[in-house]
């Protein structure tokens, strides 16, 4: 039995952890594309996993020592990149999962980046700003020796923004003695961030839709959308498909959702979140919506729905009780592999995680080109390259879904997967 056999045991029906899906998406890849299991060993494991102990003093005095990750999964195409998450139950599998994704998206928009993922056992909403800049501080300190602008550029994720890259940036600084700018990406505009960035990755799932709609002939005006999650991908994914003329009539987070027949106020929305960063939509006033359960949310009877919050929420469970047509999955690994096959078998289309939610690394390769070249690019050239790539990725996996007789999912594997065994042998020579 093969490395890559033994390391799979994924071949009942059963859920599985989003490792396995990664891995197993990845190796029905490698089977599609005829490639010998040499070549896939290669890539079915990380590069490095680093494992780090972070203290820090807590308001009360007392020191507590937090787990944090930062998994670098391949780099042939150019430097790890990926984003840190602050959440109670990441752990490193997970870790491992979502940087092996990352190398896989990199590829489908073919931008020069490998895959890399942080992230740091923790519960933001229990910890103050002090707590969490220290926490920020030291964990940049404990994998800078891994890190750098040509190596492993860290960009945001869940529980991190702007000020996260901000406070991870400036220690970076301190510690090399000189500016740092593009060690990270998601930065605020004013140290070196790109415009647009923070919208992007919403923006990308919106671009996406509307451009799968008109595939089908079907135009986003006539569209309602359900998206679960008002963090960051979904807040700004709502706003542009808002701005396109879809009813967005459901949105959620982890306290609950709201749904209005008719469309949600999504500009208001909006508006209420950037201004209360910490408020859950339940408590969104003046508006006539009716509360709802992540659970029903997802089975809305829609024509398209957008998890946009974390992982596995469409499982094998509900997956036969979703009612819309298109799933764009702007979050990371919200289908899981079993629940992938029966939405296929009813002919839902989804777009897959590795396409749909790549627009935010796509910007973050612009503030690191416009960090080097030292020239801020205006806010409409962002989103005019965003879109532009965005599209293109989209009608080459299209094409391949189309020629090979595959899901969009299959075929963006197929692509990514590919393009790195393309780099891998010219660079070398170890695969046949
Ligand atoms: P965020 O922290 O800004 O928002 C996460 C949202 O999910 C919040 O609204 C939160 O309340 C909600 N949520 C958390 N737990 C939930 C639960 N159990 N049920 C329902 N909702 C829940 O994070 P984000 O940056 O918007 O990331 C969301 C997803 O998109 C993640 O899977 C992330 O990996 C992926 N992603 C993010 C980016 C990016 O640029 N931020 C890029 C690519 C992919």
């Amino acid at each position: 039995m093969s490395i890559l056999e033994t390391d799979l045991a994924v071949s009942s029906f059963d859920e599985m952890s989003m490792l396995d899906n990664a891995r197993e998406y990845f190796v029905q890849a490698v089977a599609n594309l005829g490639l010998d299991h040499g070549t896939a060993n290669l890539l079915l494991n990380p590069t490095r996993e680093l494992t780090v102990n972070i203290p820090v003093k807590r308001d009360d005095g007392t020191c507590q020592i937090f787990k944090g990750f930062r998994v670098q999964h391949c780099n042939v195409r150019g430097p790890f990149k990926g984003g840190i998450r602050f959440y109670p139950l990441v752990n490193i599998d997970e870790v491992k999962a979502l940087a092996a994704l990352m190398t896989w998206k990199c590829a489908v928009v073919d931008i020069p980046y490998g895959g890399a993922k942080g992230g740091i056992i923790c519960d933001p909403a229990e910890m103050s700003v002090n707590e969490l800049e220290q926490l920020s501080r030291q964990y940049l300190r404990l994998i800078k020796p891994i890190i750098g602008p040509f190596e492993d550029i860290p960009a945001p994720d869940i529980n991190t923004g702007p000020q996260t890259m901000a406070w991870m940036m400036d220690e970076a600084c301190k510690m090399s003695g000189y500016g740092m700018a593009p060690i990270v990406t998601g930065k605020p505009v004013d140290l070196g961030g790109s415009l647009g960035r923070k919208e992007a990755t919403g923006y990308g799932v919106a671009c996406l839709i509307k451009n799968v709609l008109t595939k089908l002939g079907k135009s986003i005006t006539d569209c309602r959308v359900a998206i679960q999650g008002f963090g960051n991908v979904a807040m700004w994914a709502a706003e542009r498909l808002n701005n396109y003329g879809a009813r967005v009539v459901a949105i959620s987070d982890d306290q609950g959702g709201i749904f209005c027949q008719d469309g949600l106020p999504i500009i208001e929305l909006v508006k209420y979140k950037v201004q209360n960063p910490v408020a859950h939509v339940i408590n969104f006033p003046n508006c006539k919506h009716q509360l709802i359960s992540n659970k029903e949310l997802l089975e809305l009877d829609v024509d398209v729905l957008a998890p946009c919050a974390i992982e596995n929420q469409i499982t094998s469970n509900n997956a036969p009780h979703i009612k819309a047509g298109i799933i764009a999955e702007g979050a990371n690994g919200p289908v899981t592999m079993p629940a992938d096959r029966i939405l296929s078998d009813r002919n839902i289309i989804i777009i897959p995680d590795i396409l749909a939610n790549a627009g935010g690394v796509v910007v973050s390769y612009f503030e690191w080109v416009q960090n080097l070249q030292g020239f801020r690019w205006d806010r409409n050239r962002v989103i005019n390259q965003l879109d532009i790539k965005m599209e293109e990725s989209l009608e080459n996996i299209w094409m391949h879904s189309i020629v090979y007789n595959k899901t969009l999912r299959q075929a963006a594997f197929m692509v990514a997967v590919q393009r790195v065994v393309d780099a891998l042998k010219l660079r070398s020579g170890l695969t046949s």
